[in-house]
């Protein structure tokens, strides 16, 4: 059996893909499985979804902890998350992202082949969203792995979309797939990775085990790092005109304002999660959206050392 994990934000087509992986897989006459697991969150909340294939049936319906594969829908998740944790030895990740696999701090290696793909911007070209990203990603997955194969993933997308749509669609799954054929760094010859048409392992090998799985316990919302959920911009607060009205943290929605008095507001970044609340609610105009590369250290009582150009 092959297990596959992938991350995503809610709104960009996890559990679509997932499906369509799933469909696809037992479209080649394999046993297939795909669920989603997320909370009661907005937009752009991080999510996982989890697609397990086989040629014998599939009994297990636990979380995936130790994935063959990754799937993930949008590098910003390798932020705060530990994405790659559990990936089997020899497994691989398929990242949504423009640059190299160094450049985001990850390298290939026996354990683990990392495979970057630009599908947001494939998906932007093809379809004119790059928020739909997943077709191009399931393309860049099916050259990585060799567990699925083009043509059955082109009839299910055809079916999922409908004429139009579904064209735009495989577009950008071979557009993906070519991605990872024919760029050297993301080849899947450093890797061993599975060859098209190789058995599953599980087939005919010993029955699947169920002593693996997630067992849930009690947790805080401290564990849930929300600040992940930042995408583009953070609050930078400008310590120059706060009343220390304390509208800010009261709005707050993660509650992570700390509030000590004029100029000493400050954010906890591990748990905002950028949605400009504070900004709205603050009548002294002393809270500011920068882009979150842009972003510096909020310090009680000191502004920020460069403000935005154009910010008194
Ligand atoms: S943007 Fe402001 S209101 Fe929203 S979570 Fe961050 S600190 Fe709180
Ligand atoms: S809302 Fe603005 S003025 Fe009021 S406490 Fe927050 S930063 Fe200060």
């Amino acid at each position: 059996m092959k297990e596959i994990r992938i991350h995503g934000r809610a709104g960009q087509g996890a559990i679509t893909t997932a499906t369509l992986l799933a469909q696809a897989a037992f479209m080649e006459g394999k046993y297939a499985l795909a669920f989603p697991h997320f909370g009661a969150e907005r937009m752009g909340a991080p999510l996982n979804a989890y697609v397990r294939l086989s040629q014998t049936p599939i009994r297990l319906r636990t979380q995936i902890t130790r994935p063959d594969y990754l799937l993930v829908q949008d590098a910003t998740l390798l932020r705060g998350f530990a994405v790659t944790a559990g990936l089997k030895e020899g497994g691989t990740a398929v990242i949504n992202d423009p640059r190299l696999p160094a450049a985001l701090g990850l390298h290939s290696d026996a354990a683990c082949h990392i495979v970057t793909v630009p599908a947001g911007r494939i998906a932007e070209e093809c379809i004119g969203r790059a928020d739909r990203a997943n077709t191009a990603l399931l393309g860049a997955f099916a050259a990585a792995t060799g567990e699925i194969g083009l043509e059955a993933l082109e009839k299910v997308i055809a079916d999922r979309f409908g004429a139009r749509a579904g064209e735009k669609n495989i577009a950008a799954l071979r557009r993906g797939y070519n991605h990872v054929r024919e760029t050297p760094d993301t080849s899947l010859s450093a890797t061993g990775a599975t060859a098209a048409g190789q058995a599953p392992a599980g087939q005919g090998g010993p029955p699947v085990q169920l002593t693996v799985g997630v067992v849930a316990r009690p947790g805080t919302s401290r564990k849930n790092l929300t600040g992940s959920w930042r995408v583009a911009d953070r609050p930078q607060f400008l310590h120059r005109k706060c009343t220390a009205c304390d509208l800010c943290a009261l709005a707050c929605p993660e509650g992570c304002i700390a509030s000590e008095g004029k100029n000493n507001y400050c954010p906890d970044y591990d748990y905002c999660k950028g949605c400009g609340v504070c900004v709205t609610v603050c009548a002294a105009g002393d809270i500011i959206m920068v882009p979150e590369e842009n972003g510096q250290p909020c310090i009680p009582g000191q502004p920020p050392a460069s403000p935005r150009e154009g910010v008194e």
